[in-house]
């Protein structure tokens, strides 16, 4: 006999709710009404947890549980580790996890500008037509996001010293470090190095991992 399914419970509801700011959590969505999605499907997990709930539109919803449908459990965990739990902690007052997920969410602010600056300064280097001064301030901008970074890595670390969550956020840096030094040097098309998806992969899985050892971490 298997158990009934119980509700989500109402504050368990509304912190899902809150991190994804009320809307379909895939980013090119964002519709509203939102339901509550397991991610693993309750019928494996029976049991309702913040780690494995997501916000999402009917027909997103409707497209994640369809097994032939487009979005798979891989690319839903990003979206996941995409929202931001700082908001809940600030909104149903768990001080003693602010600075905490702060220095996280500084983290994940800092490497995306990392990333999307090593992305922009290749795509110019590539342009035939773009001028050396252009690439150079480009190229100048992408160094100040990598020193950013790393100085949000040495302060998530100093601030999640007595965590797991420490060692992801540094294997992260050295990922995106190793990615980026390959976008530097070699001479393929954009298109085609991005298409080489095994560091964009290693740099995914970590950046779920990190998310879920957080959320872990804080009591989510
Ligand atoms: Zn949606």
């Amino acid at each position: 006999m298997g158990a009934k399914r119980p509700k989500v419970p109402s504050d368990l509801r509304r912190r899902v709710l809150i991190e994804a700011g009320h809307r379909c959590a895939i980013p090119t969505c964002r519709s509203t009404p939102v339901e509550i999605a397991h991610i693993v499907p309750w019928a494996k997990v029976r049991t309702h947890e913040f780690k494995n709930l997501i916000a999402l539109c009917p027909t997103c919803h409707a497209r994640f549980d369809d097994p032939h449908g487009a979005i798979d459990r891989t690319a839903m965990r990003q979206y996941k580790a995409n929202l931001n739990p700082l908001l809940i902690a600030a909104s149903v007052g768990m001080p003693e996890q602010i600075g905490l997920l702060a220095a996280y969410q500084e983290f994940r602010m800092r490497f995306s500008s990392w990333i999307t600056s090593e992305l922009e300064h290749a795509a110019m280097k590539r342009k035939r037509r773009s001028s050396p001064e252009v690439v150079e301030e480009i190229r100048l901008k992408s160094i100040d996001c990598f020193a950013w970074a790393l100085g949000a890595t040495l302060d998530f670390q100093r601030v999640w010293e007595n965590y797991d969550a420490s060692g992801l956020a540094g294997a992260i840096f050295f990922h995106v470090a190793e990615w980026s030094d390959e976008l530097a040097e070699s001479p393929l098309p954009l298109p085609k190095i991005i298409a080489r998806r095994d560091i964009m992969e290693e740099i995914s899985e970590a950046s779920s991992e990190l998310h879920l050892a957080v959320c872990e971490a804080v009591g989510f």
